[in-house]
């Protein structure tokens, strides 16, 4: 079995690690025996989006999420919002999470138009969410307690109908009010998360390799890893919190 992954415009969307996680679904497929092929799409590729079973996209600050617009509306887009319907596994954190959503009006009035992949929006307010902080996923989101780090300035607002992601234990999460982190619709995952937050979280990494594997093959199966040293970590930091 193998997975195509790709990392959807890495070279502006990447903050505090997150390529990180790239390297964390690769190798908890390697160590079983199966396959990775990861495909960098910079700004500017003009190759499909169609056959990757798992897209990711990382954070960025407003400059780079208003650097992208120009990209993201000469077809990215459209083809990110069939994907999405069409059951493909996403991860977007942060600043991608962002851009899955109807638009992004920075704390100084900068308006950036996104996708509308996901029934939300955010607006940046002047104090910024930051510090390491955790949720708990829904359970059709796994279940898991996710420990992360968060610095946005965005405060996302989620559609009445969109599920989020988790519920915040400790920290802001999608706006610092309403208690919800995330968001969760067909098989895309947004987050605030950044860490990078697939080493931190094994059960949540496995969670999203299980579902593409499943979305491929109709069946898979993951064998358990010896995930000692991320579990004592990801419980230390539980701790602390
Ligand atoms: N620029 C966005 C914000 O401040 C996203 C930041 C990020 O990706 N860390 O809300």
């Amino acid at each position: 079995m193998e997975l195509k992954i790709c990392h959807l415009y890495p070279d502006v969307l990447n903050l505090y690690g997150d390529s990180g996680n790239i390297r964390c679904l690769q190798k908890r497929l390697l160590w079983r025996g199966m396959g990775a092929e990861v495909t960098k799409m910079p700004l500017g590729t003009r190759t499909s989006l169609a056959g990757y079973d798992i897209v990711f996209i990382g954070g960025g600050q407003d400059f780079e999420q208003q650097v992208l617009l120009e990209d993201l509306h000469r077809g990215r887009d459209s083809e990110i919002r069939a994907a999405a319907l069409d059951g493909v596994v996403f991860l977007t954190i942060c600043g991608g999470y962002q851009m899955m959503g109807h638009y992004y009006e920075t704390f100084d009035g900068q308006r950036c138009d996104f996708i509308g992949a996901l029934d939300l929006y955010t607006v940046g307010a002047k104090k910024r969410m930051i510090g390491n902080y955790k949720f708990r996923c829904t359970d059709s989101a796994g279940g898991s307690v996710v420990v992360g780090f968060e610095n946005h300035s965005g405060r996302t607002v989620l559609g009445s109908a969109l599920e989020p992601l988790g519920k915040v234990l400790t920290g802001f999460g999608n706006n610092g009010e309403d208690g919800t982190e995330g968001a969760h619709w067909k098989n895309v995952f947004g987050t605030y998360s950044h860490g990078p937050m697939l080493p931190k979280n094994p059960q949540f990494c496995d969670m999203l390799l299980l579902t593409a594997l499943e979305r491929k093959y109709g069946r898979a199966e993951l064998a358990p890893l010896d995930d000692a040293a991320e579990l004592a970590a990801h419980d230390e930091m539980c701790a602390r919190l």
